[in-house]
C-alpha cells in the first residue's frame, strides 16, 4: 500500500522513533512545526478520524493513554498540543490516522 506512515511502521521509511509497542508508534515529524513535534499513529491503518466506529476507536483511547509518558520523554514539562487534521478541509496530507504532539514553546490560538 502506498502510505507513508505504514512504510514507516513497516521499517522501509526511516525515522527517529520516540515510543513503540504492539498497537502505536511515536516519531519525530520530518518538517517541524513546533521546536518538539511528535507524530502518533495506529499500526492498523485507518485512513482518518472519519473513518472511527466503536469497533475500532479503542487504538485512540491506547494513543492518548501514552501521551504523557511521550511528553515527558521528549522534555514537554510545560504543556502540549494534542492535533488530529481531517480530511481536506482539515489539513490532512497523510492519511493514515495520526496526532500530533506538538510543544517546547508556549504555542499561539489555533487556526
Ligand atoms: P497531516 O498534515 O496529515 O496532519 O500531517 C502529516 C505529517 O506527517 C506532516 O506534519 C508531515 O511533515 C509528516 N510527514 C510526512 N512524511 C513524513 C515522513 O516521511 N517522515 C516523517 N517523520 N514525517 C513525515
Ligand atoms: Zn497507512
Amino acid at each position: 500500500m502506498d502510505c507513508v506512515f505504514c512504510m514507516i511502521r513497516d521499517g522501509k521509511i526511516p525515522t527517529r522513533k520516540v515510543y513503540e509497542d504492539d498497537k502505536m508508534l511515536a516519531f519525530y515529524d520530518i518538517e517541524p512545526a513546533a521546536p518538539v513535534h511528535i507524530v502518533m499513529i495506529p499500526k492498523e491503518h485507518i485512513a482518518s478520524a472519519n473513518e472511527l466506529n466503536a469497533d475500532n476507536a479503542g487504538i485512540v483511547a491506547h494513543i492518548f493513554s501514552k501521551v504523557p509518558e511521550i511528553a515527558k520523554s521528549v522534555g514537554l514539562d510545560g504543556g502540549y498540543r494534542v492535533v488530529n487534521n481531517c480530511g481536506a478541509d482539515g489539513g490532512q496530507t497523510v492519511f493514515h490516522i495520526h496526532f500530533h504532539l506538538l510543544g517546547g514553546k508556549t504555542l499561539g490560538k489555533m487556526a
